[in-house]
């Protein structure tokens, strides 16, 4: 008889079979842990990953159970480290998913059809893979007296919060860190939120660092390049990894550094499926495999600041920009003051006018943001009331003027823009508020021969279209770029002196208690893009409309004030008990009629009641979310609140395995999914 063994693998199953742990299976050679194979599952043969072998006792129970052989397995692939293993398992149990399922979707897609002899073929590829080219060395500029010191104070064995203004050189300090861990034989994993932000980066570190392998990893990759850059960086090919979220499970034996750029940013944070937050893994990471993780931002999250306050991050701060550019000059525009007339018709103030028409003069570019594409919101009747809703969600359709359609943003329903009043017949349907089309447009009226561009999802569809539109901008070609907040991250505009947000009030007023610092970073970072050319930084401005000009946000950004931001949102934080200074879970579920998904959120809530961490917790009655129906589905959320991070993750794991069982008396609900730690509520 020939030898058999028992291993523990695990699979991808569906999130609603309740299975979260590793099935054992039977296997004839004796998978080491990290193993990628083949197992069957019901009728299917799935991909799956060994998580160990069944220790001896339990192996001697197993016995005499019917188990299922495990099928095939990639042998020419290095398992699977143990570091990366805890990671994922960690993962799992912090977001309450199935190990399986985080593991599983962690894997290039097209690792799990190969059989030994394509992963060889792919494995040849990847490691013949260039390098940058040897070139000579590369000239490093002097640092700065703020960036030596950041740099000698990053903490190589702990977490370290890089405070720094925008063009103060966060980046020079990323790169020299990444010099100093591969001169120590270890690899680099470099994150930034967006993807367009990667090219940009990848240039730079490909001119530092001739003779090493650069690969990036990011949803835009083919599945192949995808395939071939993972597995140069979990054979350890690859000296550096620059990627989007999805980088930080990416298998590194040498991990020596993690850096998050912009940690702040909200698209660190997956929206689907685990629903992790990159940055909060990177910390993981970096304290399981020793690696030193830095955190970069002008506007830190609070959640990071506060723990810098507390000592447990080291914070670094490079208050100067390069070159001693100043900041621009933040300005109010009152627009109470503003007369009605204008105000009613115009997204633009005389105040904004006139600067707009001196930098023309100058020949200097500006900036003009506006968080709404589309020509306007919603399309109105004056005469029988009627608006543009989508028949689908509970949200109106935009009017595109560029290509006549009314869209819903959230389901993609599109339709013709009618000629008349669907609901009276009146010919005269108006536009109600403003996006960036219709920006574009006032904008053109109001200064005739300037070159204006507009960057938003809508003209930036292509691929490399953005790309091609942002070298117009830096050619000079240019006069003046309408946006969304597409346009206030990252980019290097060298003659722009001048951005203006046209009304960035909503986020003061917001349910969403996150809104107001999102707000304060954005307009932050915005103002970050006016006056990086030191030569014209004097002259540099960011103009503001704002109903509310003496509100605290708009006057600490007035002196660029983070620190100041932050100790008073997290004083009011902490009066109303919201993050940092508790932790939050949302339960959300969606179903065919309101009353079901809230019925199902209720039932779970009654089902927390026999639970021994039950008291520790607080349970808020199931609300339906903001935008209640999207694509006919309707939607609810229940909100879980504790004061402790691990009492809510006992009250979790207790909790959710448990709901499972609550599906089949629900005959409404479509889906349910936890947010531990989300970002809006
Ligand atoms: P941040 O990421 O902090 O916004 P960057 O790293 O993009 O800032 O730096 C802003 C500009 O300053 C870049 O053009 C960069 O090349 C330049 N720079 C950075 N460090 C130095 C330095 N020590 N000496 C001269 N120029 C520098
Ligand atoms: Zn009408
Ligand atoms: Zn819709």
């Amino acid at each position: 008889m020939s030898e058999s063994y028992l291993v523990q693998v695990a699979v991808e199953a569906p999130q609603h079979s309740a299975l979260s742990g590793p099935l054992t299976y039977r296997a004839t050679h004796s998978w080491p842990a990290g193993s990628v194979v083949q197992v069957p599952l019901g009728r299917r043969v799935v991909c799956g990953i060994v998580w160990g072998a069944v220790p001896e006792a339990a192996a001697g129970e197993g016995a005499g159970l019917a188990l299922r052989d495990v099928h095939s397995g990639l042998a020419g692939l290095p398992p699977l480290g143990d570091a990366w293993r805890a990671l994922v398992q960690f993962a799992a149990g912090y977001y309450q998913r199935g190990l399986g399922e985080v593991a599983l979707a962690a894997l290039p897609p097209e690792l799990r059809k190969l059989d030994d002899k394509q992963l060889a073929l792919r494995l040849r590829r990847a490691q013949s893979m260039s390098a940058v080219p040897q070139g000579g060395e590369p000239e490093l500029p002097p640092l700065t007296p703020e960036q030596q010191a950041a740099l000698d104070g990053v903490d190589e064995g702990g977490v370290s919060l890089l405070h720094g203004s925008t063009g103060s050189g966060k980046t020079e300090v990323y790169l020299r860190l990444v010099a100093r861990t591969l001169a120590a034989g270890r690899q680099a994993l470099v994150l930034v939120p967006e993807i367009n932000l990667t090219p940009q980066l990848e240039a730079r570190f490909s001119a530092r660092f001739p003779g090493r392998r650069i690969v990036s990893l990011h949803s835009g990759l083919t599945p192949a390049q995808r395939l071939k850059h993972w597995l140069a960086a979990h054979l350890g090919w690859a000296d550096i990894v620059l990627g989007t979220r999805m980088a930080v499970l990416t298998p590194l034996p040498r991990l020596g550094l993690v850096v998050v750029d912009e940690e702040h940013d909200p698209s660190y944070k997956s929206q689907e499926g685990a629903r992790y937050s990159a940055r909060d893994l990177a910390v993981y990471r970096g304290k399981l495999e020793q690696a030193a993780v830095v955190l970069g931002s002008a506007t830190p999250s609070l959640e990071s600041w506060y723990h810098a306050q507390r000592g447990r991050y080291r914070r670094l701060a490079m208050p100067t920009r390069i070159g001693g550019a100043a900041l621009p000059t933040v300005r109010l525009i009152d627009m109470n003051h503003v007369p009605r007339e204008v105000a009613r018709t115009s997204a633009l103030s005389p105040a904004l006018l006139a600067a707009l028409e001196a930098r023309l003069e100058r020949g200097e570019q500006a900036l003009v943001l506006l968080n709404r594409r589309g020509y306007a919101p919603v399309l109105h009747c004056p005469d029988c009331g009627w608006k543009s809703g989508c028949a689908h969600c509970s949200a109106w359709r935009v009017f595109h003027r560029v290509d006549r359609t009314l869209r819903c943003h959230h389901c993609g329903a599109t339709e013709r823009v009618p000629r008349a009043c669907p609901e009276c017949g009146n010919l005269d349907i108006e536009p109600v508020g403003r996006g960036t089309e219709r920006l574009e447009e006032q904008l053109a009226l109001a200064l005739p021969g300037a070159r204006i561009a507009r960057i938003d999802a809508d003209t930036t569809r292509r691929k490399g279209s953005l790309e091609t539109q942002l070298a117009h901008v830096h050619a000079g070609e240019v006069d003046v770029l309408v946006g969304t907040q597409m346009l206030a991250k990252g980019h290097d505009f060298r003659r722009v002196t001048l951005v203006a947000a046209i009304n960035p009030d909503a986020a003061l007023f917001s349910s969403d208690f996150r809104a107001g610092e999102r707000l304060f970073a954005l307009l932050m970072q915005a103002a970050g893009r006016a006056g990086r050319d030191a030569a014209r930084g004097s002259a540099s401005e960011m103009l503001v409309q704002t109903w509310h000009p003496t509100h605290p946000l708009y006057q600490a950004l007035r002196s660029h004030d983070y620190p100041s931001f932050a100790a008073r949102t997290l004083e009011e934080r902490q009066m109303a008990g919201m993050p940092p200074h508790a932790h939050l879970a949302l339960v959300r579920a969606e179903a065919r009629t309101q009353e079901a998904a809230q019925a199902w959120l209720q039932a779970a809530s009654d089902l927390a009641e026999s639970l021994p961490e039950r008291a520790s917790v607080t349970l808020y009655p199931p609300v339906p979310t903001a935008i209640a129906r999207v694509a006919n589905v309707e939607r609810a959320q229940m909100l879980v609140e504790c004061e402790a991070r691990p009492a809510l993750q006992r009250f979790l794991a207790q909790w959710v395995p448990a709901l499972h069982g609550l599906r089949g008396e629900h005959k409404g609900l479509l889906r349910w999914a936890v947010d531990v730690d989300p970002l809006a509520i």
